[in-house]
Order: C-alpha cells, then sequence, then structure tokens
C-alpha cells in the first residue's frame, strides 16, 4: 500500500467496508465461536478493570476475516476506552507513531493491523512505549543531537496480524497476551449467518444458514458476504427466503463448490497439477502462474487449501494432495506418493 492513496494515518474505526460494520458484534458474548480464546480474553479483561490497569498488550494472529478486529473493538467497548486505529503499512515514519502515542489518553487501545509489515524504524520506538510508556526522541542532528523522554500514559497496544512468523522476536516478546484465531465450523459459520440475518432482515432458514456456512472457507467475513449474495438470488429467484435450495443455486451460480473453493483456489490447484505435474514448485512461479501476488497467494488462498488438505507446503515447493487431484475430477496424484 503506497501513500499515494492517502489513507488516514488513524481512524476511530477499522478501515473496513461499512456495510460490515452494522453486523460486527460489539460484545465479547455476541462473537460466536473461538471458545478458548473467548474464555480467556473475559478472564484477562475482567482482571484489567479490577485493577483498574491497562490491559497487557495482545497480539491476535489468523487469516484474515477471523474476527481480530472485532475482538479489538470488543475489548475496547468493554474497558470503555478509546480504541485508535492504524496499520503497519501507513505507518511510515518514526514521526507518524510518535504523533499517535502521544496523542493517546489513558487506558486507551491501539489497534495496529498488518502489524507484521511496520518498518523497522517505526517498530523500535514502540519498544519503550510497551514496556515503560515511554517514548525516546532523538531531536536535532549530529553532534548536537540529544535525546528526550517524553511520558506516555499507559495504553494497550492489540496488534493483528495474518504473518505470525514476520514479526521479530524482540516485538513478538513485549504482548502479554499472544492469541491465534482458527478456522470457524460450518456449523458456528451458520449461527454468524442468523445472527447478521437477523441484523439485516433477511429470513433464513437453518438449513439455509448452514449451507453458507459450509461454503465460507471458515471465515466470518466470507459467511456474511455469502449471506449478502444469496439474498439477493433468493429475492429474484424465489420468495426471499434464504433457504437450502436458494444457498445451493446461488452458491452455484457464484462458483463457489460445495469445499467453498471458488474459481481462484480451483485455478491454483489446476495449475499445480497440470503445468507442474502436482509439484513441488515454488509459490512464486505458483503465483505468477495465476497472475496473483505471493502474498495473496499466501496469506488468503494457501491456508484453506491447506486446511482442507488439498496443497502441501514441503521444504521444495508447493504439493497437490492426491484429494485435490480427486476433487478437481483428474487423474493422477498416487503415482507419485501423493496418497495421503
Ligand atoms: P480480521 O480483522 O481478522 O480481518 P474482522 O474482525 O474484520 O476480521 O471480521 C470480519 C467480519 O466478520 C466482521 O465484520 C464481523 O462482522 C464478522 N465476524 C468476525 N468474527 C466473528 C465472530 N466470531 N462472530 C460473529 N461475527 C464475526
Amino acid at each position: 500500500m503506497s501513500h499515494d492513496d492517502a489513507r488516514p494515518i488513524v481512524s476511530a474505526a477499522p478501515n473496513r467496508p461499512a456495510a460490515d460494520e452494522s453486523i460486527r458484534p460489539t460484545r465479547l458474548e455476541d462473537f460466536i465461536g473461538q471458545e478458548e480464546l473467548r474464555a480467556n480474553l473475559r478472564v484477562y479483561l475482567n482482571a484489567a478493570k479490577e485493577r483498574g490497569q491497562a490491559m497487557d498488550h495482545t497480539l491476535f494472529h489468523g487469516n484474515p476475516g477471523l474476527g481480530k478486529t472485532t475482538l479489538a473493538q470488543i475489548m475496547a467497548a468493554e474497558l470503555g476506552v478509546n480504541l485508535v486505529c492504524t496499520s503497519g503499512p501507513v505507518l511510515e515514519r518514526s514521526g507518524d507513531l510518535a504523533a499517535i502515542l502521544t496523542n493517546l489518553s489513558r487506558h486507551d487501545i491501539l489497534f495496529i493491523d498488518e502489524i507484521h509489515r511496520m518498518p523497522i524504524a517505526v517498530e523500535e520506538i514502540l519498544y519503550p512505549a510497551l514496556e515503560d510508556f515511554k517514548l525516546d526522541l532523538v531531536i536535532g542532528q549530529g553532534p548536537a543531537a540529544r535525546t528526550v523522554k517524553i511520558d506516555l500514559e499507559p495504553f494497550t497496544l492489540v496488534g493483528a496480524t495474518t504473518r505470525i512468523g514476520l514479526i521479530s522476536s524482540p516485538l513478538r516478546d513485549r504482548f502479554g497476551i499472544i492469541s491465534r484465531l482458527e478456522f470457524y465450523t460450518p456449523e458456528e459459520l451458520a449461527r454468524v449467518v442468523q445472527r447478521s440475518a437477523r441484523i439485516l432482515g433477511v429470513p433464513v432458514t437453518e438449513d439455509g444458514a448452514l449451507e453458507i456456512g459450509r461454503r465460507a472457507r471458515g471465515t466470518p467475513r466470507i459467511a456474511n458476504r455469502l449471506l449478502r449474495r444469496v439474498r439477493d438470488f433468493a429475492a429474484v429467484y424465489g420468495e426471499g427466503v434464504v433457504d437450502a435450495a436458494q444457498s445451493v443455486n446461488a452458491l452455484n451460480r457464484m462458483d463457489v463448490d460445495e469445499f467453498g473453493l471458488d474459481q481462484m483456489d480451483r485455478k491454483l490447484l489446476g495449475v499445480l497439477i497440470e503445468f507442474y505435474n502436482g509439484g513441488p514448485v515454488g509459490v512464486k512461479t505458483l503465483a505468477a502462474a495465476v497472475a496473483e501476488e505471493v502474498r495473496t497467494v499466501e496469506e488468503i488462498y494457501e491456508p484453506y487449501l491447506i486446511q482442507c488438505g488439498f496443497l502441501k507446503r514441503t521444504p521444495r515447493g508447493r504439493m497437490a494432495t492426491a484429494r485435490a487431484y480427486r476433487h478437481l475430477g483428474l487423474r493422477g496424484g498416487s503415482e507419485q506418493g501423493l496418497l495421503e
């Protein structure tokens, strides 16, 4: 993301489509699934409230759309503090972050999305801020330069990342709480769909919600997106009720198959199998062959294909599994020793 698109450096709400905001849970009780994480978070929130202290710095990691931003918003609401949102790539200079930090009020939550994409120079001024709520600012240059320490209000950093492996260990070590968000089950996603449908005023049957839940790649954001599209089809081709038949029809029309794979997922597997004999092939080659960015392939497509058992990451590159051959109705896989 370049500076040209003039994204503001901070905002009071995350940079997400407005349509998402009305259905985003605002209380921990409304956050579906992730039971263990939710139970622990409840303890940490209550403990912080009781002590009257800022909550420990928290890092959420997991695929896009699993609820990291939502949890940051819930934390701020539960603690009754402000939420200030920014993201790693927009913090280009250390001054950008210094300005944000010095503006925080007592116990505020600073949410940094895509924190793994923060430049190292910016990251370094964060260390003393996280540890002692102090900012070391260098004023002037050359021999006349001097460092001044500025006291900050105690605050909580909530970081979100899709790539925990890209976070430096000094930064990782400064988080008191590190939680991983898992893919959701179809049943949990059906509950997400039912909740959103209620808010949007869309009539949905249990089967209809489950059908969407099954095909939403384990991801609430996708479940909500599919619900909106199925609603459109149901309005045009039915009585407006999102039932199983309407869901199946709409999802097939959108090229989302019964595993939730879309055209791009199938293209990726198809290229891997037909051009590269099922692999192993490097991710860069694979991304180029499907005309996608490496980061998108790694962060959006691969995790779900791996979760479904269609793709393997090996030291020599990506490989299609026998299950992927079967799913695409192609022969092969077993000859190359790829049978599960
Ligand atoms: P991330 O920050 O991980 O990319 P978000 O927190 O923006 O994901 O979540 C995407 C959307 O999915 C939100 O608008 C929210 O409505 C919905 N969502 C995410 N997690 C849940 C959940 N556990 N229960 C209900 N809705 C959820």
